[in-house]
């Protein structure tokens, strides 16, 4: 698929051995983009009321596929940035540990609510994102991302939960 193929890799960062899957010039590929947001979109399905995302490459496609397909989107923060937060969870790294919050007001009970990413590497942030989502009493239809780096083990991580991949490497 040749708007995947716009996908870089960047030996070596954020640290040495680490090679960093780029979706810059993606991003900046207009019919790329227009595709990828099309095939995130057959990726949800139908049966799904909103969308969450993580910052910051998340709330780009998010904010694309929720436009498109007329849907509101949940967005998930770094900790600090919200005036009201509805959920917490601290979650380990592959090297130390994060946290996310989400805010008040974004994700309803019984809504249906499917995750969007670019990058499912270990899958720690898809699934904290997860917990997030059903601590607000909402149902967590899927997971769609660009990308996913298959021998991180993410599927593992996240036991029955539909995961679906534009691209696996
Ligand atoms: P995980 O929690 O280990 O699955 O990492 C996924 C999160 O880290 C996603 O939000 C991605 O944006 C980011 N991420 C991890 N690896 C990469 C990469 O190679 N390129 C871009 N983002 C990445």
């Amino acid at each position: 698929d040749a708007a995947l193929d716009l996908i870089a890799e960047i030996p070596d960062f954020p640290e040495p051995g680490v090679l960093f899957r780029d979706l810059t010039p993606l991003f900046g590929d207009a019919e790329a983009f227009a595709a990828v947001i099309e095939a995130l979109g057959a990726a949800v399905g139908y049966d799904v009321d909103r969308l969450v995302a993580v910052e910051a490459r998340g709330f780009v496609l998010a904010a694309a596929l929720g436009y498109a397909r007329r849907l509101g989107v949940a967005l998930v923060r770094k900790p600090g940035k919200l005036p009201n937060v509805a959920g917490r969870v601290d979650y380990a790294l592959e090297y130390g540990q994060a946290t996310l919050e989400l805010p008040v007001g974004s994700v309803h009970e019984g809504q249906r609510v499917a995750i969007v990413d670019d990058v499912l590497a270990t899958g720690g942030t898809v699934a904290a994102t997860a917990e997030l989502v059903r601590s607000a009493g909402a149902v967590v239809t899927g997971v769609a991302v660009v990308l996913e780096l298959a021998d991180l083990g993410a599927r593992e991580r996240l036991p029955g939960l539909p995961v679906h991949a534009l691209r696996t490497v």
